[in-house]
């Protein structure tokens, strides 16, 4: 099964913008109220059975069960009764929003995610036709949604054969409104093997990407203007009383700005990954959790670069392209050299070379990195490096070839074992 997601420019009508407008509120309005729901219940229980709480909270009763998506739907319909104002929406949709609030509270014990918040009608971006059914919904460069009739949108590109229409969203941008297609296509694509030429990559705030084959690329320099231009914005909006009509517009200026910024990155990453498959069989990369590196000293920065988002990209396109994905351990990968696989001990940030007492290897200290990368991911792949790859090398390094070691010493084993049975 393969799914993909095509995302279109809408071209609502003005009736269609309305009802867009009217679902997300309505959207929003049963978001908060059913947070409201799971909030109190959570801060019913938060006090012992025998103290009050010094906050006033609702009393529930003790047996009464914590809130659920299946539960939540039941009071849902039943309140189509005394509030008409649900019935103007399509039941699915409704439903969609709590199913997303369910996951958000999963996601805060799964995924360590924070708890959901209310949203005011900035926050309530978007919504989803979980079901179009098997009938055809789309014609030329429409598609038919219920309650919005035939929605018009720019046909940027074709919708692959073979695929069925599974789910449509809508989202408001800054930029205005899209409508995301998810395709889906009954086939099994087989994984992709490990084989071809090897790179390993390393990330950096210094250079964006350094590759083992000694590539460097740097950070892209339009992207510091666009933020140059954000701050000043957002300088400005403090000059601006609160609820005016001019800080309303300049609000909407930063938006349109952050999303163009977005949307450029996003697109450079997308480049940029399809140069690093040309001509490559394998991508190793370091598997680092950039929620933590977001947290620590370099902070704004690595949310500027936006590693994570690029590694998905990445993954994404081999996937595509059909190179070979992997991540590895990121351990000691600046403390090893490449070749000789000598513990070169700590780097300063300021180091940019790397140079082996060992061996005398000498190279940049990123590609040095990036060559570990590579290393470890073969040996992940049970692969050894042929000489023509590597520019001088004799052996697997930068993992301990323990398992070339291994399996040199189990075949010369072997080798006595005959010579004794002989
Ligand atoms: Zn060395």
């Amino acid at each position: 099964m393969v799914s993909l997601t095509y995302e279109y420019k809408a071209v609502p009508t003005p009736e269609q913008v309305q009802i867009i407008e009217h679902t997300l509120t309505v959207c929003r309005k049963v978001w908060n109220f059913a947070l409201r729901e799971r909030k109190d219940w959570i801060n019913s229980r938060k006090c012992q059975i025998n103290a009050c709480s010094i906050i006033s909270e609702y009393i529930i009763p003790a047996d009464a069960p914590r809130p659920t998506y299946a539960q939540q739907c039941q009071t849902l319909t039943a309140a189509k009764k005394e509030c008409p104002e649900l019935k103007t929406v399509n039941a699915q949709v409704l439903q969609q929003v709590l199913r997303k609030l369910e996951t958000a509270v999963l996601d805060m014990g799964r995924k360590g995610m924070g708890f959901p918040r209310f949203k005011n009608r900035y926050r309530m971006r978007s919504f989803v036709y979980p079901q179009l059914g098997k009938s055809q919904f789309l014609r030329g460069n429409q598609i038919k949604l219920p309650q919005l009739g035939w929605l018009e949108y720019v046909k940027s590109r074709e919708i692959p054969d073979g695929f069925a229409l599974k789910q449509a969203r809508i989202v408001r941008k800054a930029s205005g409104y899209f409508v995301m297609l998810t395709l889906e296509c009954n086939v099994n694509v087989p994984d992709t093997i490990p084989d071809g030429h090897p790179i390993g990559i390393d990330l950096g705030l210094d250079k964006f990407v350094a590759t083992s084959d000694g590539d460097v690329i740097d950070r892209p320099r339009f992207l510091s203007s666009l933020h140059r231009k954000l701050k000043l914005l957002q300088r400005q909006l403090k000059h601006k009383k609160k609820g005016s009509n001019n800080r309303h517009k300049l609000n909407r200026k930063i938006a349109r700005l952050h999303q163009r910024i977005s949307d450029t990155r996003k697109d450079w990453q997308f480049k940029l990954a399809h140069k690093l498959c040309d001509g490559v069989g394998m991508i190793f990369v370091e598997n680092i959790d950039f929620r933590l590196w977001a947290k620590g000293l370099f902070g704004k920065h690595t949310l500027e670069a936006g590693f994570g988002q690029f590694l998905s990209i990445l993954k994404f396109v081999c996937w595509k392209r059909g190179v070979y994905f992997a991540k590895v351990d990121k351990n000691y990968t600046s403390q090893v050299c490449p070749q000789c696989d000598a513990h070169t001990g700590k780097k300063d940030l300021k180091d940019r070379v790397h140079s082996c007492p060992e061996c005398g290897y000498i190279t940049d200290r990123d590609v040095a990195a990036a060559q570990i990368v590579r290393n470890r991911g073969l040996s992940g792949v049970g692969r050894i490096l042929d000489n023509k790859q590597i520019a001088c090398g004799d052996d697997l390094t930068g993992t301990g070839n323990r398992l070339v070691k291994s399996l040199r010493s189990r075949k010369k084993g072997e080798e006595a074992c005959l010579k004794t049975a002989s």
